[in-house]
């Protein structure tokens, strides 16, 4: 088919807002070769450290042409979860932000097979594609600069210019082809705040993050137990760690997030320090059901917050 035309891409994108979004951006499928390059040194630096799945699908990763058939774009798609409040014991340990309301991988899928519904049945009956969020090797950050959506910062996350960086990517990688945004500027400048808060050192330099020392992938991917040499480092963190992001002078006018979904649930914003330490399972099962944080188990979370005293 030819390219859809500017009215229908306008229609595509009010429709992403009305269904809870905050941004929408399109871009051509083709291979991301610059990120191939850097993806193969941080992945031969061992960066990656137990997250032995970046090493599977790397063409299919750097090349959505070959992980969806027929692939001519990516539509990527932006949801602020900025939380309408932070937890409210400034002693407790802490959770990342992105962990506060349900699991992000359902609300993003269930509003993106909207999206596609939507698509196929007013604009392109002959719409294939597969949907995506952080689920699959897809390099989200990557399709959603190339989209025009923000540009990723020295903390290597995707800041958008109005929301920061506190967003949740997903794609949709389609047969629809459609006319790509432009990418933006990349606009650090010469601040590099987040590389002198990180307090572990993970972030070694601008776009270069060693995840064996990140306390997000500590707490929350690593299966052992947490290495000595960060004792005392991890500021509070339980769960994942929002430092490099808090710093971002692109985050500090971040708007909350409109999304019920995300809306903290006031057990767990009112759990004080003592609470977390004294959570047991059934405690944990009730409070994080639908969260992101059921991904440590209780005895990942336990482990951490053992790290913490
Ligand atoms: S998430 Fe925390 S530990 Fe990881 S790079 Fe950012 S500041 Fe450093
Ligand atoms: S803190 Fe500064 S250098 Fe780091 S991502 Fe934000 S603007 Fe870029």
């Amino acid at each position: 088919m030819s390219i859809i035309n500017q009215a229908y891409q306008q229609q595509i994108k009010e429709k992403a807002i009305q269904l809870g979004f905050s941004d929408l951006g399109f871009a051509k499928v083709e291979a991301l070769n610059g990120d191939k390059d850097r993806l193969d040194q941080w992945l031969k630096s061992g960066y990656q450290a137990g997250m032995n799945y970046m090493n599977n699908h790397f063409e299919k990763r750097t090349n959505p042409a070959l992980l969806v058939d027929g692939a001519q774009s990516v539509i990527s798609v932006l949801l602020n979860y900025t939380p309408k409040e932070l937890q409210r014991d400034k002693n407790a340990p802490k959770l990342a932000r992105y962990a506060y309301g349900k699991d992000y991988h359902f609300v993003i899928k269930d509003k993106l097979q909207l999206l596609f519904d939507f698509i196929k049945s007013e604009i392109y009956p002959s719409l294939d594609g597969r949907l995506f969020t952080d689920s699959a090797p897809v390099l989200d950050r990557a399709w959603a600069a190339k989209a025009g959506l923000g540009w990723i910062g020295k903390n290597t996350n995707l800041i958008h210019k109005k929301l920061g960086s506190y967003t949740l990517i997903g794609e949709m990688i389609t047969n629809l082809e459609i006319e790509p945004g432009e990418p933006i500027k990349e606009a650090c400048g010469g601040c590099q705040r987040c590389i002198d808060a990180c307090p572990t050192g993970a972030l070694m330099a601008p776009y270069k993050l060693d995840a064996n020392k990140c306390i997000s992938y500590l707490t929350i991917e690593h299966r052992d137990s947490i290495p000595e040499q960060f004792n005392g480092q991890f500021d509070n963190w339980a769960f994942g760690c929002d430092i490099c992001q808090e710093v971002c002078p692109w985050n500090w006018k971040a708007r909350p997030t409109k999304e019920e979904e995300f809306t903290p649930n006031p057990d767990l914003i009112n759990l004080s320090k003592e609470d977390w330490h004294q959570m047991n399972e059934e405690q944990f099962r009730t409070l994080f059901r639908k969260s992101a944080v059921k991904r440590t188990k209780f005895s990942g979370l336990k482990r951490n917050l053992d790290f913490l005293k």
